[in-house]
């Protein structure tokens, strides 16, 4: 079964995440994962208007300790408390622009692999494939959480197609996944991100992966229910 995983990162209010979910829970494939991560505040409405419907609720960070000061962080039982399946950890906004270290990014997979559907993000900077270092950089982020790769599923994010409009080619990403997985020993599902769209979007499923991590595309509900279609 391939995914479909929207992720709005800091867009949509409560009220417009609601709407969202109930005018998509009409345009679903039962062949398709569906997974609608909106901000924390809006998890719990997300939750109930998807009740029932096949679309799963993801966060798109999560904290490692459970409780206590720690202000501003939100724990994985609070997440499990309202219903939420997925979470997604280290996408590469949060490594650059909240410099999330591999050493935190650890212990996040680390508390939540038993506990949520993590969704592992990795990929290289422009700089780093411009100097030919992103197998190296891609085996580093990945190596990393080898240790929980039974229970975890991946997103192939190349920063330099995240939001720009530049995506990536099938192949040539596939092949990277190919490689990553010969050095590692067994993979798992991977999926990919970066500027995908619903005319884009099987390329990567005929390439290998095995479903796509939407940003810009999945805030439009008819653009996304395309996409979903792309997946079947
Ligand atoms: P865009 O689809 O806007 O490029 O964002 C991709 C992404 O970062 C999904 O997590």
């Amino acid at each position: 079964m391939n995914y479909a995983i929207a992720n709005f990162k800091m867009n949509k209010t409560s009220d417009e995440v609601e709407e969202y979910v109930c005018e998509l829970r009409q345009n679903l494939k039962n062949n398709v994962k569906t997974v609608i991560c909106p901000s924390f505040v809006s998890l719990e409405r997300a939750v109930k208007a998807s009740f029932g419907s096949l679309i799963d609720i993801g966060a798109q960070n999560l904290f490692f300790e459970e409780k206590g000061a720690f202000t501003g962080e939100i724990s994985i039982g609070m997440l499990e408390n309202i219903g939420v399946k997925y979470a997604i950890i280290g996408h590469s906004e949060r490594r650059q622009y909240f410099k999330e270290s591999d050493d935190l990014l650890l212990k996040k997979v680390k508390a939540a692999a038993n506990r949520l559907k993590v969704i592992y993000c990795f990929g290289e900077t422009e700089e780093e494939k411009d100097s030919g270092k992103s197998l190296e950089v891609t085996f580093n982020q990945l190596n990393l959480v080898k240790s929980f790769f039974e229970k975890i599923i991946l997103a192939y994010e190349p920063v330099w197609a995240i939001g720009t409009g530049k995506t990536a080619n099938a192949g040539e990403s596939f092949a990277l996944i190919k490689e990553l997985e010969s050095k590692l020993g067994s993979l798992p599902d991977c999926l990919y991100g970066g500027s995908v769209n619903h005319k884009n979007a099987k390329s990567f499923i005929d390439a290998g992966f095995k479903g796509v991590l939407v940003g810009s595309a999945s805030l439009d509900v008819k653009e996304f229910s395309k996409i979903i279609e792309e997946m079947s």
